[in-house]
């Protein structure tokens, strides 16, 4: 306890003192984890002995936080390489769950979590939790889905750790989800951004109003890049607040990071997951505020420890210390992972950056899709985007006016030029869990 400040933590969540650790007891604290870490992985992990070897690094030159830029990074590939259990660092019998993340192609990756790594992972959901100021008098609707995705069961045990009374109703079966949530007075819902918007339509159907009939005071969210402008769109039209909660089954899953009341970036739990920023590019770490790719370590994981994981996610830490008083970094609003960027007529262009245009003007569903196609040697953009059905009966005139107003305020941000389609209200693509938004058809045609 001598690493924390005792005189300020009158008052504090017991649950919630490492938030507002010193920065140099946290800084100590995480040097201590890391070398244990690092040492595990080099006895414990063939390939990162293998590398570390190959970099000449042994676990006893790691002297200093920022010793970590002589080791050796890890990737997604690594994970698909070493499937299903090269990378494990604990005998089978310590292990208590398995947690899958499907790839894009070919086979899963596989995660062991023992005991200790379901409890660090619960306590980083309680913790954003207790961010957010939900606590045992509220009644928590776990709708993300249950099973190998790590979103469902991460929040249930965080939010029973919390003192939560959870609904575990996993996602699906929307009018359930409705009448449940209204019947048992639910104050808090877990779910992708999406899928709370996909419930929004669907109340609205019945005539459900969140005011009105509902108890509903936040939404945690997450497992999809979101904006901020989604977000208020969400507040505005429901009066609950929109957190964000970010994190990767690869490195545990929701609460390895959370946004606080203040909605100024997302507090990382990092006295159990280090955060750097590097450039994609040199691999080099970069300094606090700069744009970069996040890294993490996972200081306590036993089961399959990550040293220096490659999330792909683009943020950056903001400096200086968050209003709300917690001394433990925050990271940018993840609005773009490197894996989505597009590349149309080269340039640049993420899917969050046309979330953002389009929800600047009114009668623009949320609900939209992309589309990228090549005709020739030119990369063509569309996107289609859903409006209320009183909108698409407007007059012609009006509905050109609207598509125009969208286009523009989409180019405004990304610079080129873009075919925007309005569509019928419930004519794209729903998910219940994690919704992809890009049809890349030159990926396709391939
Ligand atoms: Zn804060």
């Amino acid at each position: 306890m001598s690493n924390f400040p005792i005189d300020t933590m009158s008052g504090v969540d017991p649950v919630s003192i490492p938030d507002f650790m010193s920065p140099e007891g946290m800084r100590a604290l995480q040097l201590t984890k890391l070398k244990k870490l690092v040492k595990t992985c080099y006895e414990r992990v063939p390939l990162t002995r293998r590398r570390m070897d190959e970099k000449g690094v042994k676990p006893e030159d790691i002297k200093t936080l920022e010793d970590i830029k002589l080791l050796p990074f890890m990737m997604k590939t690594d994970l698909r390489d070493e499937y299903p259990l090269g990378l494990t660092a604990a005998p089978m019998s310590e292990v208590v769950r398995f947690h899958c993340s499907s790839g894009t192609t070919g086979k899963p990756i596989v995660i062991c979590n023992t005991k200790n790594d379901i409890e660090v992972w619960s306590d980083g959901v309680a913790r954003s939790l207790a961010m957010d100021g939900i606590g045992k008098d509220d009644i928590l609707q776990v709708s993300y889905g249950y099973g190998l995705f790590t979103g469902g069961l991460g929040l249930h045990y965080g939010g029973e750790l919390r003192g939560c009374t959870v609904l575990p109703t996993s996602g699906g079966n929307t009018d359930r989800q409705l009448m449940l949530m209204r019947d048992l007075g639910v104050t808090v819902i877990a779910c992708t951004p999406s899928y709370f918007i996909h419930l929004m339509d669907e109340a609205q159907k019945k005539g459900i109003d969140f005011r009105r009939d509902m108890k509903l005071k936040h939404g945690i969210f997450g497992a999809e890049p979101w904006t901020d402008e989604m977000r208020e769109r969400i507040e505005c039209e429901t009066g609950i607040e929109a957190h964000d909660i970010y994190g990767l089954t690869e490195i545990s899953g929701p609460g390895v990071a959370s946004s606080c009341g203040c909605h100024e970036g997302l507090h990382v739990f990092e006295d159990h997951f280090y955060p750097e920023i590097i450039d994609p590019d040199t691999l080099e770490p970069l300094p606090d505020g700069e744009w970069g790719e996040l890294v993490f370590s996972t200081l306590d994981r036993t089961g399959t420890p990550m040293l220096r994981y490659r999330t792909r996610d683009i943020t950056r830490i903001i400096p200086g210390v968050c209003k709300c008083g917690r001394t433990i970094r925050r990271i940018d609003r993840i609005s773009a992972r490197s894996d989505d960027m597009l590349i149309i007529r080269g340039v640049n262009v993420f899917p969050s950056q046309i979330e953002a245009g389009l929800m600047s003007v009114d009668k623009a569903l949320p609900h939209y899709h992309i589309y990228v196609d090549r005709e020739g040697d030119l990369d063509n953009l569309e996107v289609k985007i859903e409006v209320t059905s009183e909108t698409i009966s407007d007059d012609i005139k009006s509905l050109e006016l609207l598509r125009r107003n969208i286009a523009a305020a989409i180019q405004k941000i990304i610079n080129i030029s873009i075919k925007v389609t309005l569509v019928e209200p419930n004519s794209l693509p729903r998910s219940e869990g994690k919704l992809n938004r890009v049809t890349d058809y030159r990926k396709i045609k391939k």
